[in-house]
């Protein structure tokens, strides 16, 4: 029965994927209809997707990461030389996590495999199966390797979480120039009604978007905060991020 519900609704979200190839805008009210398995960097399934939509029955919990730790290994293909800013990076968002949440290199278990030969920087939401495996992660090289708050952001997405701008109240933090997006990513901007919104909104934590994220042909900025700021690309997790992970993962 409850496989059945989940191709339904599978069925019923791939039905109503939302594209207007080469357009400027997007209409607010049908933004629910551009809902899609992926969201820019987000690979999805229906237990994300339960979660945009705020379906009873969503377990907050069940993409945590079993005993806190995030094992991670690469792909023989990973280029040897930028292995060491991911290792960075890692190290410092454990220690930055006073060690409530662990990123350690290690093929034992099932882990995040870190790999560089697809397009782009991308992640799953969580740990998506605990039974054994691995589950992927792209950093394309050079692009997604320049910045350690890139390499943040993909982690932080396999922690669990989705982008700060999704919250259910965001409206109240940011403007977004509606009539400036790509058509073509009008569900980069879809708000999700069970994400986090423990901590304070912040336009610099590391999983908001940047003001320069989607415009249409003509262009620039799609989004600024309250202030009318332009929301720069953030290099670095800040404290509401560390404190957003911690709550979720039951640490003080
Ligand atoms: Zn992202």
């Amino acid at each position: 029965m409850n496989q059945i519900f989940i191709g339904l609704f599978l069925l019923s979200i791939l039905n109503l994927v939302f594209i207007e190839a080469g357009k400027c805008g997007c209409q607010k009210s049908k933004l629910k209809r551009a809902i899609s398995l992926k969201i820019d960097d987000m690979l999805l399934d229906h237990v994300d997707l339960m979660k945009i939509e705020g379906f009873r029955g969503y377990d907050k919990n069940a993409r945590r990461w079993t005993d806190n730790t995030l094992k991670y290994t690469f792909h023989p293909q990973f280029p040897a030389d930028k292995k060491q800013i991911v290792r960075e990076s890692m190290n410092e968002l454990t220690n930055d996590l006073k060690g409530c949440v662990k990123y350690v290199e290690s093929t034992s278990g099932y882990h995040i495999k870190v790999q560089s030969h697809q397009p782009g920087c991308w992640s799953f939401v969580g740990m998506l199966n605990k039974q054994g495996g691995s589950q992927e992660l792209n950093l394309e090289n050079p692009g997604c390797l320049y910045s350690k708050g890139t390499i943040k952001h993909e982690f932080i997405h396999a922690t669990g979480f989705m982008h700060t701008q999704m919250r259910a109240d965001r409206d109240k933090f940011v403007n977004i120039f509606w009539e400036r997006i790509d058509s073509d990513f009008c569900h980069a901007f879809v708000t999700c009604k069970n994400c986090e919104e423990t901590v304070t909104y912040k336009t610099n934590s590391v999983m908001h978007y940047p003001s320069e994220s989607f415009p249409c042909p003509g262009q620039r900025i799609t989004m600024v905060d309250k202030q009318n700021k332009e929301i720069p690309y953030n290099h670095g997790t800040i404290e509401e991020d560390h404190q957003m992970i911690k709550h979720l993962y039951q640490c003080k």
